[in-house]
């Protein structure tokens, strides 16, 4: 009875934001959290460059859909997905990620929602929870799951410290000198060895 945790963003797609920002030319889009450490200021700069440039959620999805998942990363789903119950948990939203899950073949995705009016303009978000992704494995946990997760950045950290197994992907290099207690992989090779070498564990 074990779940895979996944994070989206930097392990199976590319950074949805900074992809987007590329695609179109606007390149104040490609701040992150790491310019901008308060995720709601972060998120309204957003949402104000895309009204200023009439972006409503249609052309959004016209350009993400031309965004791929990172190679070998819908090869790795299966895998993943014939082995474990396979669940993403992602700090992106529905409506923005959905182009890329359905190359992915929508897999169980939980993350956040955006808000628009009728014309398609996004007019808000809403966060699911607090510190979602370590509240989900802490559920999952309650109804006697065991979870093996792997994510590449500081919002996972948590998710991977409450795991029964937490493995880091193409992390950077401050995160992984930080968390020095996770295993870090850059190949879906290796992964899936941490992941299988995860699983027997609780088997032994
Ligand atoms: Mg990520």
């Amino acid at each position: 009875m074990e779940l895979a945790c996944l994070d989206l963003e930097g392990v199976l797609i590319p950074e949805i934001w900074i992809g987007f920002a590329e695609k179109t030319g606007i390149d104040e889009l490609k701040a992150t959290t790491r310019d901008i450490p308060d995720y709601n200021v972060l998120m309204r700069q957003r949402l104000d460059i895309l009204n200023q440039h009439k972006l409503g959620l249609p052309d959004i999805h016209e350009v993400i859909a031309t965004l791929s998942p990172l190679e070998g990363a819908t090869d790795f789903v299966s895998w993943l997905k014939s082995r474990f119950q396979l669940i993403i948990l992602s700090d992106t939203f529905y409506e923005f990620s959905h182009p890329l899950m359905r190359q992915l073949d929508f897999p169980t995705l939980f993350c956040h929602r955006l808000i628009t009016d009728e014309q398609g303009h996004i007019v808000d978000y809403k966060l699911r929870q607090e510190d979602p992704k370590r509240q989900c494995v802490k559920a999952f946990h309650g109804l006697n799951f065991r979870v093996i997760a792997a994510g590449d950045s500081y919002n996972d950290t948590t998710m991977l410290a409450e795991a029964d197994a937490g493995i880091l992907f193409r992390a950077p290099d401050n995160v992984i000198a930080e968390f020095p207690q996770f295993p870090s992989v850059t190949s879906y090779e290796e992964l899936k060895q941490q992941f299988i070498a995860a699983s027997a564990r609780e088997l032994s």
